[in-house]
């Protein structure tokens, strides 16, 4: 069954009738420009064909009622409840419901009508591996209250409330990427996104390559901690360089020949996640016109060398993911490989010649598996449009 009919099926089940309505959001891996998003860098990502599928209708009552498929679990809230994060009985909203309940509240926040509804939810996008299954859940959401509020937004101004959601209510502090590749994504395309001034534009994504998604199953715990030291290592960065660089107000503005002269200024940890920072901006600059020509050669290197930044100046990485992408380095048919997403575990991407991927993932995985003891997931994936009203 596919997951628009479980989801269409569980809600029929659930309520005695037919959705009116279904949406999918996907989740996104992205290809390069890691760990720059909030330092108001360049990345590349692309929304994959895994997605959170949700049905849904109005509810005749005040209460939005909610069933996450995949956790076996039911929520109901409303909107007097939410800015103390607690469900319709009173009692503390599950983590879970925290993402739809946030889209709600954020939405509320922007004055744009949210209708109670009844909705189902299922999703292909594994939660935890760095494939943003939380922004593809928030962008469902948004989508579906969008649908059933008579608003209309552009899919970018979607993300930056989903964004909001995650940020202010979840309590996670991301950056825009997650929701932007799920809201804007397009079909074979691969996303160029400035996050700072948050224009974007969509490059080809030659047909001759496949994306493949390597996880390694190993969970990132107590991460956030570690995000938090890495965003204030940068911070750090940026004070100290403005000594020396007056008006600057974050790594995108300090190209590498200005680091290079004044790097020697900075304590050793500090200098190397700002290193790695802004060596990778300039990485992303040099794939544009390397990804208009179709060169993926030169392209899947700068994934290489962004994997060593990450594992070596950012030190993100943990030994299963450095072991996933040297495996995939030496595999014939790979461009490029590295760990994707915040790192201490989770996925890697790979860039594979298209004739070439079962036998690569079928080496890879084998690889994997002599080297750790246990199998890899490996999934296959194309570029998809974004968040869809179905
Ligand atoms: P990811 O990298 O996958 O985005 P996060 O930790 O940011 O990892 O988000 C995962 C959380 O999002 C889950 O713990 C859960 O609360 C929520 N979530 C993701 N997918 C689903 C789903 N299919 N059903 C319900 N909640 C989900
Ligand atoms: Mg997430």
């Amino acid at each position: 069954m596919s997951l628009r009919e479980t989801v269409i099926a569980k809600f029929q089940e659930c309520f005695g009738e037919v959705p009116v309505h279904v949406v999918r959001a996907p989740g996104r891996v992205n290809l390069l420009g890691e760990h720059v998003d909030y330092n108001d860098g360049f990345v590349l990502p692309i929304a994959i064909d895994r997605a959170t599928w949700l049905a849904f209708s109005t509810s005749d009552t005040d209460q939005t009622r909610l069933t996450a498929v995949d956790l076996s679990e039911d929520v109901s809230f409303t909107p007097e409840m939410l800015p103390a994060k607690t469900d319709a009985k009173g009692r503390p909203l599950p983590t879970w419901a925290l993402y739809p309940a946030g889209v709600m509240w954020a939405l509320m926040e922007a004055g744009l009508a949210t209708p109670a509804l009844r909705g189902v939810y299922s999703s292909n996008v594994p939660q935890g591996s760095g494939l943003s299954s939380s922004a593809s859940v928030e962008m469902a959401f948004v989508l579906a209250w969008q649908t059933l509020g008579g608003w209309r937004l552009p899919p970018m101004d979607r993300a930056l409330l989903g964004q909001k959601a995650e940020n202010e209510y979840v309590g996670v502090n991301c950056g825009i990427m997650d929701q932007f590749a799920s809201a804007c994504g397009e079909q074979d395309r691969l996303l160029h996104l400035d996050c700072r001034s948050l224009e974007w534009q969509a490059l080809p994504l030659p047909k001759e390559v496949a994306i493949v998604i390597a996880d390694t199953r190993m969970r990132r715990t107590l991460t956030s901690g570690e995000y938090n030291k890495r965003r204030a290592d940068c911070e750090e960065a940026v004070r100290l360089l403005s000594t020396d660089l007056p008006g600057i107000t974050s790594l995108r503005d300090v190209d590498l020949e200005t680091y290079n002269r004044l790097s020697s200024h900075l304590p050793e940890r500090v200098e190397k996640r700002a290193r790695h920072v802004v060596e990778e901006i300039e990485r992303t600059q040099r794939a544009i016109p390397l990804l208009e020509e179709g060169d993926m050669v030169e392209f899947g290197k700068l994934l290489n060398q962004c994997h060593a930044s990450l594992r070596d100046l950012y030190e993100v990485s943990i030994p299963e993911l450095d072991t996933m992408a040297a495996i995939a380095q030496s595999l014939p048919g790979c461009y490029g490989a590295r760990l994707t997403g915040a790192g201490f575990g989770g996925c890697t991407v790979n860039l594979v010649a298209r004739e070439q991927t079962d036998s690569f993932s079928q080496a890879l995985a084998a690889g994997y598996e002599d080297e750790t003891g246990f199998p890899p997931e490996i999934y296959v994936c194309s570029a998809s449009k974004g968040a869809e009203l179905i």
